[in-house]
């Protein structure tokens, strides 16, 4: 069998979470949209189940998967829904919706539900992605209060610069929410990962963790919380095969790696076809056994290379950690030129194993 596997630690996802709420001292959405980010939304929300205060998914096929496995707990859809017609199953399924359009308000007010509705009235604060623009708010807020189909509101936007520490764009986003919805005697949420990290003083009754409770770190810079996150998935395999080379030799596609030395060359059994990041150029780190090391050459579909010149007792069958609790997704990410969102989400064809 290909020795290829993410390992996922339930423990961490638990202690990530708590985290989350500790330093937030807010009730806590774990968002596990996009197959929660690659780990497997069904068994994460599963392990989170006796403590989320709720979830947060994409779309209603995201939450129905959820509630087909026993899902109980508050599920959001955070970009509400795409067309009407998903409102009969948002009611049936009791799934709670984002509002960040004047369109989805009008079918609000014509649905026939059974039960009213938990309504997250989205502002677009600065972002310029989706929301309601501020001088419809209130009116929103009113119409939707007026409407007899929601029993509750919670006022909500989103950050687009909280991963940067200095940049003073998250505290005007405050500014423009504040403003839009003085007056509004409502629960708030704001915060997603780097403002629960990174901007502590920005309210929020609710937070919004992602990519936190997954262990990677949202910045770029070290940070002292984003240190206490324990990394949930761990990308391995093995060595599967050992050559040496001496100076002057190339190593794998378009030579992109030339040994400057005797060089003992390892054949690792994962490629960009399993999501590792083909954009990984030589140096990007790796365990190997627990000793650090880096990929040399190009990443190819199945396979990558890794220098094992100083590692003499690594050989055949040695496990390579390409990711996990020793080498971090984000330092992988950031040496492929992306961020750890990206490199969790492009998983696929390794098989989850849950510890
Ligand atoms: C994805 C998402 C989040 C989670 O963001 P992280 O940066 O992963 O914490 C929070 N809120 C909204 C609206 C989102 O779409």
């Amino acid at each position: 069998m290909r020795p290829a596997r993410a390992l996922i630690d339930l423990e961490a996802l638990r202690h990530n979470y708590r985290l989350a709420r500790e330093v937030s001292g807010a009730k806590a959405l774990a968002v596990v949209k996009a197959d929660a980010y690659g780990h497997g939304a069904v068994h994460c929300a599963e392990a989170l189940q006796g403590e989320a205060d709720g979830f947060a998914v994409a779309c209603i096929e995201e939450a129905l998967q959820l509630r087909e496995a026993g899902i109980q707990r508050p599920i959001l859809l955070l970009e509400g829904f795409f067309e009407a017609s998903e409102l009969e199953l948002i009611d049936r399924h009791d799934l709670w919706c984002v509002v960040h359009s004047l369109w989805q308000l009008e079918a609000i007010e014509q649905a026939r539900l059974a039960r009213p509705l938990t309504v997250w009235l989205k502002l677009d604060s600065g972002m310029h992605r989706v929301g309601l623009h501020p001088e419809d708010y209130q009116a929103a807020y009113r119409r939707l209060e007026a409407s007899g189909k929601v029993a509750r509101i919670v006022l909500m936007s989103h950050f687009a610069r909280a991963d940067e520490l200095d940049c003073p764009r998250s505290e005007e986003q405050l500014a423009a929410f504040r403003l839009a919805s003085r007056g509004l005697n409502a629960e708030v949420s704001l915060r997603n990962s780097p403002a629960v990290l990174g901007w502590p003083k920005i309210p929020s009754d609710w937070v919004r963790p992602g990519i936190m409770l997954y262990g990677a770190t949202p910045f770029e810079q070290a940070h002292p919380l984003a240190n206490r996150l324990q990394p949930v998935m761990t990308l391995e395999s093995k060595i599967i095969c050992v050559r040496e080379l001496p100076a002057g030799e190339p190593v794998g596609y378009g030579a992109r790696f030339v040994s400057e030395r005797t060089t003992r060359v390892g054949v690792v059994a994962m490629g960009y076809a399993d999501g590792y990041p083909r954009h990984a150029p030589t140096g990007t780190p790796v365990a190997i056994d627990g000793q650090a090391s880096r990929i040399i050459g190009r990443v190819s579909m199945d396979m990558l290379t890794v220098d094992l010149t100083d590692l003499p007792q690594a050989g055949l069958g040695s496990r390579v950690e390409l990711w996990g609790k020793q080498v971090l997704a984000s330092d992988v990410a950031a040496c492929a030129g992306t961020i750890p969102y990206q490199i969790f989400c492009n998983l696929r064809r390794v098989p989850l194993r849950y510890v």
